[in-house]
Parts: C-alpha cells; structure tokens; sequence
C-alpha cells in the first residue's frame, strides 16, 4: 500500500522555487516566462543563447549527470530546493529505421529520456525532504500517436509515461506528483525545420486546424505545477488541438 501523506494539503511556500530545462528558446522559455510572471523564483539548467528575465541562469547539459548535479546545487542555493521541476529539454534526429544509426537513436534517448531521469532524479532528493513537489515531463503527441522517421524520438516520449506514472506510485505518498504533458505541433525551431508541405499536412490533420504557440504548452505546465492541480498525478495531459485523441 502507497503510504499515506501527512501533508497533502500543505501549501507550497511562496514563491516557489522552480526548474525548468531548456528555457532559453521554444516551449521551455514559454514556461519560464509564466512562472516568472506567477512570481516564482525560476531557474534554468541551459546551453546557450540568452534568457527571459526574471530567470537564473545555470549552464549545463542534461547528457552529463556531473552537470546537472553542479547546477542544481547552485540553484538551491540561491532559490532553495527545487519544488517544481520542468523536464523539457529535448532533441530530434529524426531518419528511416532501416538509416537510424546506433548513435541517432542512442543521442536522442540521452537527452530527452535519461537526461530527464538525470534532472528528476536529483530534484526528488529535495522534494522528499520537503515532502512536497511538482514534477512536469514535456512529452510528446508523437510518444502514442507514432511518427514515421521518428522511431527513436517517440521511444523517448513514449517511455516518460511510464517514468512519470513509476514516480507516481513511488513518491505519491510524499506529497510529490509527476505529469506528463504531451504537446502536439508548436510554432518553435523544431518544427521550424519542417518542410512547407509537410507542415501543411500536419495543419489539416490537425482538428483545430493550426499549430500552437509554447505559451499554450505553458498554461498546461503551470496548471500541473499549481495547487489547483493537487490531486492530478501520472496524467498525460495533450495540448495538440486534437490531433492524438484516443490515445
Ligand atoms: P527547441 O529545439 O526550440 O528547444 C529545445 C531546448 O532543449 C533548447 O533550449 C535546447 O538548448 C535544449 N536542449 C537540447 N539538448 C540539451 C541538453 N543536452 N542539455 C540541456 N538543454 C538541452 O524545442 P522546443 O521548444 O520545440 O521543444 C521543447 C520540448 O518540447 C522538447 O522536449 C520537445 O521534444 C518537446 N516538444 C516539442 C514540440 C514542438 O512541436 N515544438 C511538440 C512536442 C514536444 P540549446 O538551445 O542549447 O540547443
């Protein structure tokens, strides 16, 4: 039997302190925009480029379990323990199986799926000891609904399911819940790269006929990590105009 929290309806403190990966450009940046303009404290692990404001800024890389310890010390010692963790770094190399190359497949599942064990991982020892916590996957449409040329792209989506429902079952009892959000198609770099056509094909499969814009990943994101969304732990919440119901 799970055991049973003592806390379930603590208050998180205010503000709260807040992670999200990959906040310099695209979804993540999105995100950290809205937990900035909530009134948190945000924090980034990041590679490069330049920051919203309002957002600390750590450089690290999510493939390197040195870094991403390095950066969450720096990070609660500024903010405190991270509450809420943002998992949205995340890679394609997309090609045919039969061209998939070893490294293809093995890069993509590094950053999108261990690099989100790696950042999770180390953000639970906090929120254990806080017996409070918020964990966010940004997953993907593609992870259940399957995508052609993206074999090792959705295995990465598709496994951080069963990460976040495993998380569910094991740290529930402490007050801690961990969400997936599965965004369909978003107006950023990644799919910037599409062709004209193929993303006009993508548009009319798409019921509400158009991609999104990241704040409309966010908006899900901020709901999960709120405390609105208490009771709310191992979901899959899609943010994809319809493009994947029935999964
Ligand atoms: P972008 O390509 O615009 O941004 C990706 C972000 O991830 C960048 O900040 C990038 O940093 C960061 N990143 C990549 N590798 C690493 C690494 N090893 N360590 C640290 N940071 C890293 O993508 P999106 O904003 O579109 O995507 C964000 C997330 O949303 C991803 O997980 C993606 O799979 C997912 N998603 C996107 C969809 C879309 O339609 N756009 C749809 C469904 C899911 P840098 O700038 O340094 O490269």
């Amino acid at each position: 039997m799970p055991e049973t929290s003592d806390n379930v309806n603590a208050p998180a403190s205010t503000p709260r302190s807040v992670l999200v990966t990959g906040a310099n450009r695209g979804i993540g940046r999105a995100i950290a925009e809205r937990f900035v303009a909530a009134g948190d404290k945000v924090a980034t692990i990041y590679r490069s480029g330049d920051l919203p404001d309002g957002v600390l800024g750590v450089k690290g890389d999510v493939r390197d379990t040195a870094s991403v310890d390095a950066a969450f010390t720096e990070i609660e010692a500024a903010h405190g323990p991270v509450e809420v963790v943002v998992a949205n770094a995340g890679i394609t190399r997309d090609q045919l199986l039969m061209r998939m190359t070893d490294e293809d497949f093995a890069e993509v599942l590094d950053v999108n799926l261990t690099g989100s064990f790696r950042v999770v991982r180390r953000a639970s020892k906090g929120m254990i000891r806080l017996r409070r916590g918020r964990i966010v996957f940004i997953s993907s449409v593609v992870g259940l609904y399957g995508s052609p040329g993206q074999v090792n792209y959705a295995a990465s989506k598709a496994a951080l399911v069963g990460m976040a429902r495993s998380i569910t079952r094991e740290l529930g009892g402490r007050g801690i819940t961990a969400n997936v959000v599965a965004p369909g198609f978003i107006d950023t770099d990644m799919t910037r790269a599409l062709p004209e056509a193929q993303r006009q094909a993508y548009v009319d499969a798409i019921p509400l006929g158009r991609f999104a814009e990241p704040d409309e990943v966010a908006a899900a994101v901020e709901f999960l990590a709120s405390d609105a969304a208490r009771y709310v732990s191992g979901a899959v919440v899609p943010v994809d105009g319809g493009l994947g119901m029935g999964h």
